[in-house]
């Protein structure tokens, strides 16, 4: 079923190239389910390397012409975009429930994110500034100047179907760079609308092109191995960022990658405990626990683990889970029956090796897709839950007692994307930051992303950063000019 939309042009099935809403050669296509009720919503095209090939000369062909306006009319057209995405905010949120299933609150709260973000590159393109450098010569002159980087592939995830696609579109189309968007199989369709929005908003044909596949090795290689595109841009698991970075090899290719996370959440026992299940109940189960940032491990000092996981359970008990837009639904569901056996056999793994389940939601919809929200107690650092991303509503808590215990036990994983702690101690909160081996790091505090601050990890996490004044030195070349017999 088709979400009923005030803007039905906004609901687009077929890929967008050029300018152009294209469907496959031999109209292939692959079915769009809405995860909650196992509805096919719609059809789109598979598109294959031809079609990705299309798209690399559609964006080459129009880089110069976007590259030769002024910053400040580039930035015209992405507020233009911005706008017009803010005011189709609804209809953008019930198309991403229904392909993605997060509450349609929380819908409505990406695509604010999403836009916030083309919002903020509009007003940092007129602020590519290069540098005048003091001369190692009397007779010399020498500059920078800040050039795009060139053609530009996007590959995201289904998570975030819009806002991952603005964090690096945004900054790409604000630096003078074109684009091959391909977006996850699951959720084409917010990818779409989006395209749909942004040649509404004057950006001309070519410039941002949007390739539906459900053969992505195929399209990625074929992304990875082209020489004309100069930049990829990879929000996704980390096998497959290992791969991709591989694949750009021979073109020696930029890439920024944002990869996966085991983010812990560290309680010490100065906290204030009320405060700490607040950011973690944002943390860990926004997107019914499926984001890239989502408390993985939660660490309790002793001497607090008892009255926290009481709160803990009564705080997951009073969630309601259901369809996205159902009355005051705080968790949907997963996005695949995929993804709920793998929480299931972390799950089923760790009370194996001797953890508890404290809580299991009661009132979960008996739907293949859902995952009753849980907490297990008595976690270990051996555990599989504990080693790998659950990227489900699943809490599992560890007890420590010394605060450089919590730290080793949060660094020990190989990767480093965000890291939460609550402490009221002023020296404790200093040392802590400091210590813990994350590109960001949540202080009392459950939710950092926004679009002025830089998103990025270390480790195998991933490489580069985006939004902030950061965001857009991904997608430009720094060339220097050397000016002598002056
Ligand atoms: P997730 O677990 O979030 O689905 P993936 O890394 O599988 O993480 O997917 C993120 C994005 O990467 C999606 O757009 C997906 O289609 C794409 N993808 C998956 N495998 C490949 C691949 N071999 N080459 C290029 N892209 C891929």
């Amino acid at each position: 079923m088709t979400p009923e939309l005030n803007a039905p042009e906004l609901f687009r099935d077929r890929a967008y190239i050029n300018g152009e809403w294209v469907s496959a050669a031999k109209a292939h296509t692959f079915p769009v389910f809405n995860p909650s009720t196992g509805q096919t919503i719609a059809q789109v095209p598979d598109l294959g390397g031809d079609e990705t090939r299309a798209a690399i000369d559609a964006a080459e062909a129009a880089m110069p012409a976007w590259q030769a306006l002024t910053a400040k009319e580039r930035a015209a057209r992405l507020r233009n975009w911005f706008n017009l995405i803010m005011q189709h905010q609804d209809d953008l949120a019930r198309i991403m429930t229904s392909e993605q299933g997060k509450p349609f609150a929380e819908a409505k709260g990406e695509v604010a994110y999403g836009a916030s973000f083309v919002e903020w590159f509009a007003e940092e393109s007129k602020r590519i500034y290069g540098d005048v450098i003091p001369a190692h010569g009397a007779d010399k002159r020498l500059v920078t100047i800040k050039q795009p980087i060139g053609v530009v592939a996007a590959i995201t995830p289904w998570n975030f179907p819009i806002a991952m696609i603005t964090r690096k579109v945004a900054p790409a189309l604000a630096a003078g760079c074109t684009v091959v968007i391909k977006p996850g199989e699951d959720t084409p369709l917010s990818a779409l609308a989006l395209a749909e929005l942004s040649a509404q908003a004057g950006i001309p044909a070519g410039v941002l092109n949007v390739v539906t596949t459900l053969q992505a090795p195929e399209v990625g290689r074929t992304l990875c191995e082209d020489s004309r595109v100069r930049k990829l841009s990879f929000t996704g698991s980390t096998p497959v960022g290992k791969l991709l970075m591989r694949q750009c090899a021979d073109t020696v290719k930029k890439v920024s990658l944002e990869l996966g996370g085991n983010a812990p959440f560290i309680v010490f026992d100065d906290a204030d405990i009320d405060a700490a299940i607040t950011g973690l109940m944002a943390s860990k189960f926004r997107n019914a626990g499926q984001t890239c940032v989502c408390t993985n491990r939660i660490l309790v000092q002793d001497s607090v683990h008892d009255e926290f996981v009481e709160k803990l359970n009564a705080a997951v008990a009073a969630l309601t889970v259901g369809d996205g837009f159902g009355d005051g639904v705080t968790i949907g569901p997963l996005i695949n029956d995929k993804a709920v056996a793998k929480v299931r056999g972390l799950v089923d793994d760790a009370v194996s090796a001797g953890a508890r389940v404290a809580q299991e939601h009661t009132s979960t919809p008996d739907n293949p897709n859902f995952y009753p929200p849980t907490v297990v107690t008595g976690v270990t650092a051996s555990m599989r839950i504990a080693q790998e991303e659950i990227f489900g509503p699943v809490a599992t808590v560890f007890r420590f007692n010394e605060e450089s215990e919590a730290i080793a036990l949060a660094n020990d994983t190989p990767f480093g994307l965000a890291a939460y702690f609550y402490s009221r101690d002023i020296g404790r909160v200093w040392r802590v930051a400091e210590a813990l081996e994350y590109g960001m790091v949540g202080i009392n505090e459950g939710l950092i992303s926004n679009e002025v601050a830089p998103f990025g990890g270390i480790k195998e996490s991933g490489i580069g950063r985006e939004g902030s004044r950061y965001g857009i030195d991904d997608f430009v070349e720094i060339k220097y000019l050397c000016m002598g017999g002056i």
